[in-house]
C-alpha cells in the first residue's frame, strides 16, 4: 500500500524549476534514499511531502490524504509526518525533556504527564535518559540529532523524512545517528532520506532514487542500483 505516492510534481522558485515532473512511490514499510549532486533537488522533494515547500503542478498523497489539497487538515497530516532535518533544530532554551513533550501538547493534544513520559521512553531507546535535563547546546551533534529523532517519533508518526541527517556532523557521530535510523527501518518505519551514505543505503534501503537537475533520473530497487557500472 502506497504511504506516500508523488504524482508528477514540478516546482519554482522564482523563475528557476527546482522540480521537474518527479514522480515516486513510498509503500508501508519501505525505505527510500535519495541521492543525487548538490543543488539537484533532493532536498526540496522530500519538503514537498509535507508541504513545508509549495508545489505549483502535480500531486502528492500521504496515506491517501492530498498534501496541497485546501480541504485536507494539514497540520493534522503534518503531526503525523516526522521531520529530521541537518541541523537539529532543537528549541535551544528548552531542556531535552521539554523539547521532546512540547509538540505532543500543542499538536497532539496529550497531557504534560502523558508527553513527558512517552518522550523520556523514547529518549530511552535513543540511548540518552542520562541527558533529560540537559539542554541541547551540552549534547554534541549526534546526541542532538538523537534526541531530534526520538521527539519525532514521540509523535507516533506514519512516516519519516530525514533530510541529510549526518551532514553536519564529525565523522565519528554519524555511525550513532545511522544506527538508530537502521534499527528504525528494521521494524518497519516509512522512511524518505536524503543521505550521501550509501553503506545506509546498502544496508537497509528498499529502492535508491537519484536526482539531478530537479529530476529524477533513476528510481531503482538497491540490488538495481548497486549492480550497474
Ligand atoms: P539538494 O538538496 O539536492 O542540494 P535543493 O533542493 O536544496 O537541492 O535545491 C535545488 C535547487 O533549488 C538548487 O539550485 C537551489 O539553489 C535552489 N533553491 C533551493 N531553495 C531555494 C530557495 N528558497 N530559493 C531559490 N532557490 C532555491
Ligand atoms: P477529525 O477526525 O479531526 O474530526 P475529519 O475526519 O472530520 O477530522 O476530517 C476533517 C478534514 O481533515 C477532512 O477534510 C479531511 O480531509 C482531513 N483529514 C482527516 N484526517 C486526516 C489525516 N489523518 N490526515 C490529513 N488530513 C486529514
Amino acid at each position: 500500500m502506497p504511504m506516500i505516492e508523488i504524482h508528477k510534481i514540478s516546482k519554482w522558485y522564482g523563475s528557476f524549476q527546482a522540480l521537474k515532473e518527479c514522480s515516486t512511490k513510498v509503500n508501508k514499510g519501505e525505505v527510500v534514499v535519495v541521492c543525487g549532486p548538490s543543488g539537484s533537488g533532493k532536498s526540496t522533494l522530500i519538503k514537498t511531502v509535507n508541504a513545508l515547500e509549495p508545489i505549483q503542478q502535480g500531486e502528492i498523497l500521504v496515506d491517501g490524504y492530498s498534501v496541497h489539497d485546501s480541504r485536507t487538515n494539514l497540520p493534522k497530516l503534518r503531526s503525523r509526518i516526522g521531520m529530521v532535518f541537518q541541523n537539529f533544530e532543537l528549541f535551544p532554551h528548552l531542556s531535552i525533556t521539554r523539547n521532546l513533550a512540547i509538540a505532543q501538547m500543542k499538536v497532539l493534544g496529550r497531557n504534560k504527564d502523558e508527553a513527558v513520559e512517552r518522550g523520556l521512553k523514547l529518549l530511552d531507546r535513543v540511548g540518552l535518559s542520562a541527558h533529560k535535563d540537559k539542554y541541547p547546546g551540552q549534547l554534541s551533534g549526534g546526541q542532538q540529532q538523537r534526541v531530534a529523532i526520538a521527539r519525532a517519533l514521540a509523535m507516533d508518526p506514519i512516516a519519516m523524512l530525514f533530510d541529510e541527517p549526518t551532514s553536519a556532523l564529525d565523522p565519528e557521530m554519524i555511525n550513532e545517528v545511522l544506527d538508530v535510523m537502521v534499527e528504525l527501518a528494521q521494524e518497519g518505519m516509512t522512511m524518505m532520506v536524503v543521505t550521501h551514505e550509501m553503506g545506509f543505503a546498502r544496508r537497509v534501503a528498499d529502492r535508491v532514487i537519484f536526482m539531478d537537475a530537479g529530476e529524477i533520473v533513476e528510481d531503482d530497487s538497491k540490488e538495481q542500483f548497486f549492480s550497474q557500472p
